[in-house]
């Protein structure tokens, strides 16, 4: 069964406003898929869905298989999410913020400390772990959010937008770790982006997303190919 399944979805927003137009899309496991599309497409409102934290109108959606309107809270256990804007509270430590989201997913302190620690290790937030988040900068708070997204070891990570606004040479060093985690810890990694460079150089498939619908669906290979 693929990682993310998506049919016939819509959104109506509360104004009228119709975001997505009857959204179908399947994410293989194991694949590296950007949603590109310009500001506006529906690329949040997609990755809102599929997190339970936009309200669908219409469709249906399952993560490995599971109905998320029947039961997210299994689902939730192979889904990692790293949003667009910085949600956690700036006061708190940093390491103490990873490990509060272990909690969540019901992990042993036990088990979660190494896992948190070998986390902040990865991403370059080792000497941080004891200070306050709002000391880090902009790129730090980005991938504290990414080490928070994968404490319980997600089959899935969803990524809106990782590398807006981040210089290019902490966007390699992003790119390195996304490839990373996906080559050798075979986790399916969806991400949103509105550079075509970015969907290039990381994803192998591609989807593209205009006016709230998926235009093109296709393997990054062949959408080179035609350019
Ligand atoms: P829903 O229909 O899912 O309940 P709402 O229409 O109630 O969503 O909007 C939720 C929030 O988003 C409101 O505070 C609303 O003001 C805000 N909002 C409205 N329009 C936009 C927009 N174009 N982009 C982002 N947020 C918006
Ligand atoms: P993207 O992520 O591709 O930039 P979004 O999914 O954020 O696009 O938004 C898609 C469209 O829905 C935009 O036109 C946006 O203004 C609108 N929109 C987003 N949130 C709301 C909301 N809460 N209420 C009304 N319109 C919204």
């Amino acid at each position: 069964e693929p990682a993310l399944s998506i049919r016939g979805l819509t959104k109506v927003y509360g104004n009228g406003f119709h975001a997505l137009k009857g959204i179908d899309l399947d994410v293989a496991q194991g694949d590296f898929y950007a949603l590109l599309g310009p500001n506006g497409a529906g690329k949040s409102t997609t990755l809102g869905v599929v997190c339970s934290l936009v309200q669908k109108t219409a469709g249906k959606v399952s993560i490995f298989g599971i109905d998320i309107d029947t039961d997210f809270a299994r689902a939730k256990y192979h889904l990692g999410v790293v949003p667009q804007e910085f949600n956690f509270n700036q006061f708190e430590k940093v390491l103490d913020i990873v490990m509060a989201q272990a909690g969540y997913y019901g992990m042993s302190r036990r088990e979660a400390l190494p896992r948190a620690e070998q986390l902040l290790r990865d991403l370059g937030l080792w000497d941080k772990r004891n200070g306050s988040a709002r000391m880090l900068s902009g790129g730090m708070k980005r991938r504290l959010m990414i080490a928070r997204a994968l404490i319980h070891r997600p089959k899935l990570l969803i990524l809106d937008e990782p590398t807006a606004g981040v210089d290019i040479e902490l966007r390699r060093s992003m790119w390195e770790y996304m490839r990373r985690i996906n080559r050798e810890e075979g986790t399916t990694i969806i991400l949103t982006t509105h550079y075509l460079e970015e969907a290039e150089s990381l994803c192998r498939h591609v989807g593209i997303i205009n006016h709230g619908k998926i235009i093109r669906n296709t393997s990054v290979r062949e959408l080179l190919a035609e350019l």
